[in-house]
């Protein structure tokens, strides 16, 4: 281990009750996507405290400070700021309306924040050549459209997600490499999984079906009935799934979230809600149109009309591979974490169904991604919770401290390789064309 990973972790140690109290009170106020008021308020004070310049009301509410010099890449320490609603949690948020941390975002904010504790240390800020940005993202949970309409409306934001929002205003122009972390997101009994698993990208389809209303008891003969259109559209969407690839990894969700109206009239306003996931853009676009194909044909089937709208989710993750071993001596890790402390590789045909918009960072720079143990129970359920807050609260910070000065230090030849080898699909320009198709 040498002096510079030391200090960094001591000066980890040195926060180390800080840090937990942070975690556990996040844990107990999480916000939704875009109103992350209180937490982004919490973690500037935090960064100003450190004698960070804050630069805050990035897409609402998302912040960044930064430190280095001008002579390397810059890499980007990202955490979430944003809970999910789960008001069965025990720890949700009863003023926010139930949000909870059930997807563990309140250990990430740790990660950077910790990891800003350290590199305020001005030997560790000496040590490397290039920046290091902390980067505190709003909203990674998908907004419901509804609430989407109404922000844009507002003119708050434009786009579905924190990150894609934060591409679009080119607050992610100056960075060349993001580093990110979350709890375990596929099986793994590791305490770290390092390397970006892939992840399914996403669409949300909205369907207006719109029939005739009349008596549904006198003259049902005078109606058309969009609840049919809707019922024949949803077992068209069954029926296609076996025309999908297992590697596409294709998934459809669907709701009728509105059914009609008076029991005793013909429904003729039906919506239904949908959406699209796969695991590459060419198969997310092909379900895509067969869902709207799915409800269109069988719409015109009894004399309905469809109309189908397609909003921005996520774009697909790419798997993008780390070398534990690269990152991280064994030494370092011993000393870092302790003896039997695990450290893995991600598995490439491991593929993680969710989506995030940390694909959609993928789709334009190389993500370097860990993920940590720490927490038990399912993701986005109620019993999601933290069972050792050593391993939620603080070694992910240790993790991302370590891995920005390893990318960063010997003139950032670690950062400048993995640049280097990746080759991201789009350019910023490109992504920003791209989604701009989609409402
Ligand atoms: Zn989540
Ligand atoms: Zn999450």
């Amino acid at each position: 281990m040498d002096h510079i990973e030391a200090r960094i972790l001591e000066q980890i140690d040195a926060k180390r009750g800080a840090l937990l109290s942070f975690g556990e009170e996040t844990y107990r106020s999480a916000e939704t996507g875009y109103e992350e008021f209180n937490t982004a308020r919490r973690a500037a004070q935090w960064l100003r405290g450190f004698g960070y310049t804050v630069r805050e009301g990035l897409a609402v509410t998302g912040l960044r400070a930064e430190i280095g010099n001008g002579d390397g890449p810059a890499v980007a320490v990202i955490g979430e700021l944003d809970g999910i609603l789960c008001p069965t949690h025990p720890q949700a948020n009863a003023a926010a309306g139930g949000i909870s941390h059930a997807c563990g975002h309140h250990a990430q904010l740790n990660a950077v924040l910790g990891a800003a504790a350290a590199f305020a240390d001005p030997e560790v800020a000496r040590s490397i050549q290039g920046r290091v940005v902390f980067f505190l993202v709003p909203a990674e949970e998908y907004v419901p459209i509804e609430r989407r309409v109404r922000l844009t409306a507002e003119g708050k934001i434009s786009r579905c997600s924190g990150k894609s929002e934060l591409l679009c205003l080119g607050e992610f122009d100056d960075i060349d490499l993001a580093l990110t972390t979350h709890v375990h997101m596929v099986d793994s009994a590791a305490d770290l999984l390092v390397g970006n698993n892939c992840s399914t990208g996403s669409f949300t389809k909205t369907v207006r079906l719109v029939g005739k209303a009349a008596h549904a008891a006198a003259a049902p003969h005078n109606g058309v009935n969009a609840l049919s259109a809707a019922t024949l559209g949803l077992s068209a969407i069954g029926l296609i799934r076996e025309g999908f690839r297992e590697r596409d990894c294709v998934r459809i969700h669907t709701n009728i979230t509105h059914g009609g109206d008076a029991i005793n009239v013909v429904p003729a306003n039906v919506t239904v809600e949908g959406m699209v996931r796969a695991a590459n853009l060419d198969a997310l676009e092909a379900v895509s149109a067969k869902f709207d194909r799915a409800f269109e044909g069988t719409a015109y089937a009894v004399g309905a009309k469809a109309e189908t709208e397609t909003w921005q989710g996520y774009l697909p993750g790419p798997f993008i591979p780390a070398d534990p071993a690269q990152l991280l001596a064994a030494e370092t890790v011993r000393a870092a974490f302790g003896p039997g402390f695990s450290v893995e590789k991600a598995d490439a045909a491991v593929q993680n169904y969710a989506s995030t918009d940390v694909g959609d960072l993928a789709q334009v720079m190389p993500v370097l991604n860990f993920t940590h143990s720490g927490t038990r129970g399912s993701l986005h359920s109620s019993d999601f919770a933290v069972v050792d807050p050593e391993k939620a609260l603080v070694v992910p910070s240790k993790m991302m401290a370590l891995t920005a000065y390893h990318l960063l230090k010997e003139n950032a030849a670690l950062a400048r390789g993995a640049i280097s080898r990746y080759t991201p699909p789009f350019t910023r320009d490109e992504y920003r064309g791209y989604i701009r198709r989609f409402k």
